[in-house]
C-alpha cells in the first residue's frame, strides 16, 4: 500500500495554535514570534503560544508609534516589528575569537556563535524578501558569511501574510507584500470571520512535515475565498507608494544635488533606520585586550554608514558631511543596491520611517528626487 504525502495545506483552528508550538518543540526548534516588551511589539522566544501578542493593534507614522489594545484577538497584529529577523541570523555583535597569551605562546580560541535550530514565526512578506536578499549577501557570492550560513540553515520561516499593512509599509510597490508566495517553509493566513482560523500552505519538506503533525482539516472553499478577500483589502490599504519605474537612474542623477542639504537640516545621523532595517549589514570589526595584555578578542558588531567613522580611511573620513552620508544610504538602498547585488536594496517594510526621529520619509525623499530629475530633464529638453 502506497503511503499517503503529506498534507500541502490544512486549516488549523486558533483553538489549536498551541498544536503548532508542541511539534515545532518536538522537534526541537527553538521558537521566536512576536510579543510585547516596553509597549511595542518584539521578536523574541516564546514559549507558548499564550505568549504571542494577541489583542493589539500597532500605529504607525513617521517618527511615530503606538501598541493600542482592540477588541479582536487577532495573533499576528504586527506590521514590521521594530525588531528585524537579522538580530537573530546576523547578530549586532559576535566574540570571533579570543587570544590567550600563556607564557611565551599565544593560544587562539575561536569563538563562533554556537547555532540554534530555531523557527521564525510570523514573519511578514516584506521580511521573507529582506531574508532573501540577506542570503544573496551572506550566501550567494564570492565573500560568504559563515556565522549567518550556519544560523540560516538552522532556521525554519513561518509566514504570515499581511492583511493590515500598516501607515508607514509600502511592500505592494517594492513587490514584496502583502502576500508571499515563496520563500516560507509554512504560510499562515489567518482568518478571523465566522470562527477564527488559519489557512496553512507548506512550502518545503520541512514544512509539509510540520503541517502533517497539526490537527488539521483540508481547506474549504470559504476559506480559499476568505483569504484571498484579506488580500485584495490588503492592497488597498496602502497609504505610501514609490514609483520604482526607472527609480536606479533617477536616484543616480541627483548625486550632486542641492537636496540633500535639506535633509541634512532635519537628520540627526543617529543611524536608528540602518539598525532598524532588516536588508542593512554594515558591521565594524573591534579588538580589545585586558590591561595585563594576557588575553585579547575581536568582535564584530553592527556599525552605520551614519556614522562619521564608518568611511574612515587612512587618516580622514570620506563622507564628512550628514548630506553625504544621507545620499550613500538612500542611493545604496535603491540604486547601487542593484548593481551589487541584482535586487532592491528596499523591501518596503516601512521601519526607517517609523523609527526616525525626525520623521524622515524614504517614500517621500525617493518621489522629491525622482522629480528633480524629471523637472531637470524637461528643462534640458526645452
Ligand atoms: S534618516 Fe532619521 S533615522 Fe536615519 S540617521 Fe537620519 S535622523 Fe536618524
Ligand atoms: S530602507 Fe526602510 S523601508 Fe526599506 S527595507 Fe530598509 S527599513 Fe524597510
Amino acid at each position: 500500500m502506497r503511503a499517503s504525502s503529506p498534507p500541502r495545506e490544512g486549516v488549523l483552528p486558533r483553538s489549536r495554535l498551541s498544536a503548532l508550538f508542541q511539534a515545532l518543540q518536538e522537534w526541537g526548534y527553538e521558537i521566536i514570534g512576536p510579543q510585547i516588551r516596553d509597549q511595542a511589539i518584539v521578536y523574541d522566544v516564546l514559549d507558548r503560544a499564550e505568549d504571542l501578542a494577541a489583542g493589539y493593534r500597532e500605529e504607525h507614522a513617521p517618527g511615530r508609534y503606538r501598541l493600542t489594545p482592540r477588541a479582536q484577538q487577532k495573533v499576528f497584529a504586527s506590521t514590521a516589528s521594530i525588531h528585524a529577523w537579522k538580530r537573530f541570523l546576523y547578530p549586532p555583535e559576535i566574540k570571533l575569537y579570543q587570544i590567550s597569551l600563556n607564557s611565551s605562546q599565544a593560544q587562539i580560541e575561536s569563538l563562533a556563535t554556537p547555532v540554534r535550530k530555531r523557527a521564525f514565526l510570523g514573519v511578514r512578506p516584506c521580511d521573507l524578501h529582506a531574508i532573501a536578499v540577506q542570503d544573496r549577501i551572506f550566501t550567494g557570492g564570492v565573500y560568504r558569511d559563515p556565522y549567518y550560513e550556519a544560523n540560516r540553515a538552522a532556521t525554519l520561516l513561518i509566514a504570515v501574510n499581511c492583511d493590515e499593512p500598516g501607515a508607514t509599509c509600502f511592500c505592494g510597490s517594492m513587490g514584496s507584500g502583502p502576500s508571499a508566495t515563496h520563500g516560507f517553509d509554512l504560510l499562515l493566513t489567518e482568518i478571523l470571520e465566522p470562527e477564527h482560523r488559519f489557512l496553512i500552505e507548506s512550502g518545503s519538506a520541512a514544512g509539509e512535515a510540520i503541517l502533517s503533525r497539526l490537527p488539521v482539516t483540508p481547506p474549504q472553499e470559504e476559506d480559499r475565498t476568505a483569504a484571498q478577500d484579506l488580500h485584495r483589502q490588503a492592497c488597498q490599504k496602502f497609504q505610501r507608494f514609490v514609483d520604482t519605474n526607472e527609480l536606479r537612474e533617477l536616484m543616480y542623477a541627483q548625486a550632486e544635488s542641492e537636496h540633500w542639504e535639506k535633509v541634512a537640516r532635519r537628520c540627526f545621523a543617529c543611524a536608528n533606520c540602518t539598525q532598524v532595517c532588516p536588508t542593512c549589514f554594515c558591521v565594524n570589526f573591534e579588538d580589545s585586550s585586558d590591561v595585563s595584555g594576557a588575553t585579547a578578542q575581536r568582535w564584530r558588531r553592527w556599525d552605520s554608514c551614519f556614522h562619521l567613522s564608518f568611511s574612515y580611511i587612512h587618516g580622514g573620513s570620506v563622507r564628512t558631511s550628514v548630506g553625504a552620508r544621507y545620499r550613500q544610504w538612500i542611493t545604496h538602498k535603491l540604486a547601487s543596491w542593484w548593481d551589487q547585488f541584482g535586487t532592491s536594496g528596499c523591501v518596503g517594510c516601512g521601519r526607517c520611517v517609523t523609527w526616525c526621529p525626525a520623521a524622515i520619509d524614504i517614500t517621500a525623499e525617493a518621489k522629491a528626487l525622482g522629480t528633480l530629475t524629471r523637472s531637470e530633464r524637461a528643462h534640458a529638453s526645452t
